[in-house]
């Protein structure tokens, strides 16, 4: 029970260092973690109760099954997300994920809009970001909600075994190890959109060289330390994540 308060509380702070961060639309979007060693998902509910991803709190966080359905019932107006059905669809698909996030990041979305590339525009700026390029970042086409485990089954094929997904004219997905591994790709590839765009506007965006792109493909890959247990956040991710924290006071 302590395992489940204490991952309730991860979902939150993530919903709330993202919302604070502005990488979503008002009250779109949402956190999920996958119970260890179960068919159960934490996720952020919505409904009249809610208070949008910024302001989510720990009792705001909802236990589902891998059909999207409600483990127990909820206080009133706390809801299952009409999209819940991205989250269950990925975990289906691949075990390594023990957390999913969906948001709708502006800055994101408009290169799904104009069908403009997201270049490897830098290299020691920020490795991470460099990396979710590097990996590819696939696009899913359509720009409807994701409310059936089909259209769930879709996006799960069109994100493969990426990092991240981008959706046409809707927002993206992130999947990982952990919540704060998951939030931390959201946070790099907003960045990478922001610097992608500005650049863009300057004019000229030149990506960076072939040589410098292979040196940084395989760069800092994490080890986990010891003790550390599926679904946490290791290496360089952990003081990333405090900095985060501490910077939204989530
Ligand atoms: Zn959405």
């Amino acid at each position: 029970m302590a395992e489940l308060d204490d991952l309730k509380i991860r979902v939150a702070r993530a919903c709330r260092v993202l919302g604070t961060l502005d990488l979503t639309k008002a009250a779109t979007g949402h956190v999920s973690a996958r119970v260890p060693g179960s068919e159960r998902v934490l996720i952020r509910a919505r409904g009249p109760a809610e208070l949008g991803v910024r302001y989510t709190t720990d009792d705001q966080v909802i236990e589902v099954d891998l059909d999207g359905k409600l483990v127990r019932s909820q206080d009133a107006g706390l809801a299952v997300p009409i999209e819940v059905f991205i989250h269950t669809a990925v975990y289906r698909a691949r075990p390594e994920v023990n957390s999913v996030i969906h948001v709708h990041p502006p800055s994101v979305v408009l290169f799904t809009i104009c069908d403009k590339p997201l270049l490897p525009l830098y290299g020691a700026y920020d490795p991470a970001g460099l990396q979710l390029v590097l990996e590819g970042i696939p696009t899913y086409q359509r720009s409807i909600l994701i409310s059936s485990p089909e259209l769930g089954g879709d996006l799960a094929r069109a994100m493969g075994s990426h990092s991240t997904c981008l959706m046409r004219g809707h927002g993206i997905t992130t999947a990982a190890a952990s919540i704060e591994e998951a939030a931390l790709h959201a946070i790099a590839l907003n960045e990478l959109a922001v610097m992608n765009y500005q650049a863009n506007l300057l004019g000229n965006p030149r990506p960076i060289s072939e040589e410098d792109q292979a040196i940084f493909r395989n760069f800092e890959r994490r080890t986990a330390p010891p003790g550390a247990s599926a679904g946490e956040p290791t290496g360089r991710a952990v003081a990333l994540w405090r900095y985060y924290c501490e910077l939204t006071g989530a």
